[in-house]
């Protein structure tokens, strides 16, 4: 039977190292559901929508096509047929992110698309995100939340952006998860059957293992 496998938490805390190196040891489909909000907020970026403006980005938030790879071990995004894995990673695109993801119309739609990925996954799939276990995929087999202090998450996204200033980085990521966490639709949040993993102390091996244990038993 397929499993469904849902990693939620805060940016920084390994969810997609972890989410990908899990789905490729258990042969599962892998979704990254953040590259989708952000694949949506560089298609805004580009068009000319002012992101700010809520109801400007709830009316064109159907316009964009978002195609999403699931093979973990090579995961794809497009938009409207052009390859968007690159600029979705742009300092512009993540500090505007959480204004896009905060859009309800933008939020619905995206999460239809992450169900129909989600039920078509033949083998099973781990879906990562802010909101999977509590909204998007309730019924997942597994849910985990991971968590790591606030110092630990802005050492090791600075490390991933090579020598950025870890004060600033940790200031734009204690930000982005303060919007992410008081927005009123599904906010990032840890579901009520969610285990929580601290990933403090722990290294990248030992979280996959300690996940891969959890969806085995
Ligand atoms: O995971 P990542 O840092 O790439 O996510 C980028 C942003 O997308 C988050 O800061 C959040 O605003 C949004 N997001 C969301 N719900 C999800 C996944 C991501 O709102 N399930």
């Amino acid at each position: 039977e397929s499993v469904i496998v849902a990693i939620d938490g805060p940016s920084g805390t390994g969810k997609s190292s972890t989410s990908k190196a899990v789905a490729a040891k258990l042969g599962l489909s892998y979704l990254d559901t953040g590259a989708q909000y952000r694949a949506i907020t560089w298609w805004m970026i580009s068009n000319g929508v002012d992101v700010t403006d809520a109801d400007a980005v709830a009316s064109a938030a159907g316009k964009p096509v978002i195609v999403s790879g699931t093979d973990p071990s090579r995961p794809t995004i497009t938009v409207d047929g052009a390859d968007a894995s690159g600029p979705i990673r742009t300092e512009e695109v993540t500090s505007k992110v959480s204004a896009v993801s905060a859009v309800p119309e933008v939020r619905a739609l995206i999460t239809e698309l992450q169900r129909t990925i989600a039920r078509t996954a033949e083998q099973g799939i781990v879906v990562e995100g802010r909101d999977i276990g509590t909204t998007v995929l309730p019924d997942a087999d597994l849910k985990i939340f991971l968590t790591a202090s606030p110092e630990a998450r802005a050492a090791r996204r600075s490390g991933e952006l090579k020598g950025a200033d870890v004060r600033a980085t940790q200031e734009a990521l204690v930000k982005r998860d303060a919007a992410d966490s008081s927005r009123k639709t599904s906010p990032l949040a840890k579901a009520g059957d969610a285990v929580e993993v601290d990933t403090t102390e722990l290294t990248l091996d030992q979280v996959i293992e300690c996940v891969v244990t959890l969806v085995e038993e």
